[in-house]
């Protein structure tokens, strides 16, 4: 297409002239010749044979309708269902009047009467119908992917809004359509292989939408926009819609996936509409067996739910709704279990869901960045209560507090916990930091500066959920840590799978190795807790011992614990 334009843009633009009248295609052809290199073919069939030589350069075509061989409205015909040939404008040489309707149907541009008696007239039409065919290819341009010749983004939402209006709103199927692991395909195969098969795919959107009258984008490398009147058996569409496109694939190994919200009546505009048909389609992303999902009232009501969360969010930390619960571990070295410090554990009392646990919440604040606060609030809340229990009992009560992977990339968590323990006067030492083991494979170079800073700084860090993330022994061993804490879903079938009970042995190991104590939690039943004694866990917490408390009953849990010292 670019190529085509900067032919056109030269200043000899050619006219081909097809007349077999040789009087009239001179006479014609006189007419424009200072303006345009003309040339000229005597019946449809020669023309055709020009047409298909020169088709980047001629800039239109004037054509007579009544010829031998080949006549002009077969001429036409045949430019109109051809793809290279379409973009060149065809003005229609006539002298009978019905024709006009006739050739502006077939997809002429113009018309002129013969005989040629204006030629100012003519030549204002010729120039004309050249220079909207010109503008039409940079339309064509902006508006279109290279690759797959479908719209972009911007203008299928536009192109997509007008279609609702003109079909006065009648409902649509927005459908995200993607390519299961299509980097790796990239990757595997190049480049090449990989434009072929979206090209393919494209190819078989323009049949679709040509087949139902809707549209088609390439939003973005490997994802793809579809808006078409609502399927009433939408399953079954979609399945057809699939295998049409599973088969222009052929045997190319890809397979693609498609998340589809149905307009029924809620007017969302455009974007949000397909914001979520994709977010159906990142749900199945992983799931290899589902091809299409279809949004429905349970994820909505879900996402409305996280929605109003993520909205009463500041409120209810003006109004105090979030409290930290304590959880108590244990030193089981020594044959009598010895209280050794907590875990500050947040939950939220929303005034109308009533108490929400972390699980909840705890994702859907680390994806906007809320947590930022939530965290800088319970470190702040535990710093006061370590301060508290210090002035009521004499000693220190050392409480971990867990740092999530978006603190953990914060320039200024250092300074923020630094601010945290001076303000409530306690030392760096007495809260420990847990940051979870996955976070160290997001980015684990900067991860590892940062926490030996906060080492030197006199905290002390464990790494949550070891096990559940992928770091490397080598990896492990510069790590600057002080504890390990196992992932609880090793301790869940400890007892009965041998696998899990040997894994748990292993890390053990490696917590030796590192010269650091190996910390269980979720630890519930007698059988567990001695297993873990007899692989040589150091500190357990877990119901087994005491479910997360709020700050008043780990004071009469002390006080017992005190009493029976
Ligand atoms: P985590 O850090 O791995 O915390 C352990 C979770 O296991 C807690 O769930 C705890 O209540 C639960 N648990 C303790 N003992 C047992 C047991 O014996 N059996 C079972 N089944 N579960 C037990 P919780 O409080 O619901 O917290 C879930 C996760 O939410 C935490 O996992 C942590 O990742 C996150 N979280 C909690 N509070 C905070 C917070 O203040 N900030 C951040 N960033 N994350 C938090
Ligand atoms: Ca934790
Ligand atoms: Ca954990």
């Amino acid at each position: 297409m670019q190529e085509l334009l900067e032919r056109t843009k030269g200043l000899h633009r050619t006219v081909l002239i097809v007349d077999d009248e040789m009087i009239e295609r001179e006479m014609l052809g006189a007419m424009i010749s200072d303006l345009y290199d003309v040339i000229y073919a005597p019946n449809g069939a020669e023309a055709l044979n020009i047409i298909r030589q020169e088709k980047l350069t001629l800039s239109l075509v004037m054509l007579d309708l009544h010829m031998p061989e080949l006549d002009g409205y077969s001429l036409l015909k045949i430019m109109r269902s051809d793809s290279e040939l379409r973009r060149i404008p065809v003005i229609v040489l006539t002298s009978e009047k019905n024709a006009e309707a006739k050739s502006l149907q077939l997809g002429a541009a113009d018309f002129i009467s013969k005989p040629y008696n204006m030629p100012d007239v003519i030549r204002a039409r010729v120039q004309h119908a050249i220079e909207l065919a010109e503008d039409r290819i940079i339309i064509h341009q902006t508006e279109r992917d290279e690759l797959t010749g479908l719209f972009n983004k911007e203008f299928f939402f536009e192109y997509a809004r007008r279609l609702d209006n003109q079909n006065n709103n009648m409902p649509m199927d927005a459908i995200v359509l993607d390519i299961n692991r299509f980097h790796i395909i990239n990757e595997l195969y190049g480049r090449a292989y990989g434009d072929m098969l979206l090209k393919k795919i494209g190819n078989s959107l323009h049949e679709l939408v040509s087949l139902t009258g809707g549209l088609a984008c390439r939003s973005n490398s490997n994802c793809f926009g579809i808006y078409l009147p609502h399927a009433n058996n939408l399953k079954k569409a979609l399945q057809m819609y699939l295998s049409m496109i599973e088969k222009a694939l052929g045997d190319s190994k890809v397979s693609i996936r498609m998340g589809v919200y149905s307009d029924d009546g809620d007017k969302l505009d455009m974007e949000q509409r397909f914001a979520r048909a994709g977010l159906v389609c990142r749900k199945i992303e992983s799931n290899y067996t589902t091809c299409f999902e279809i949004y429905n009232a349970e994820l909505q009501n879900k996402e409305l739910h996280s929605e109003r969360l993520i909205n009463d969010m500041s409120v209810a930390l003006e109004e105090k709704q979030f409290k930290v619960f304590y959880q108590p571990k244990y030193n089981i070295k020594d044959p009598k279990p010895v209280f050794t410090s907590l875990e500050a554990l947040v939950r939220w009392f929303h005034p109308e869901y009533g108490m929400i646990s972390p699980a909840e919440f705890i994702t859907l604040f680390e994806d906007n960045g809320l947590i930022r606060q939530l965290d800088r609030y319970v470190w702040n809340e535990a710093a006061s209560q370590i301060k508290q229990w210090k002035n009521e009992f004499g000693f220190n009560i050392p409480v971990s507090v867990n740092v999530s992977r978006v603190d953990a990339f914060n320039p200024k968590l250092v300074e923020t916990l630094s601010d945290i323990t001076k303000t409530n006067d306690i030392h760096n030492e007495d809260l420990l930091l847990e940051i979870t083991e996955s976070a160290y494979s997001d980015n684990a170079q900067q991860i590892i500066n940062t926490v030996a800073i906060l080492r030197e700084k006199g905290f002390k860090i464990a790494m949550d959920d070891f096990g559940s993330g992928y770091s490397s022994l080598n990896m492990l061993c510069s790590l600057p840590i002080d504890a390990l804490k196992l992932d609880m879903k090793f301790v869940k079938n400890i007892c009965d799978n041998q696998k899990d009970y040997r894994l748990v042995g292993i890390m053990t190991d490696i917590a030796r190795l590192l010269e650091v104590p190996v910390i269980v939690e979720g630890v519930e039943t007698k059988e567990q807790y001695d297993l873990l004694k007899e692989l040589g866990c150091d500190i357990i917490q877990g119901y087994y011992f005491s479910k997360p408390l709020p700050a008043n009953e780990i004071n009469e849990l002390i006080r017992t614990q005190l009493k029976g010292a």
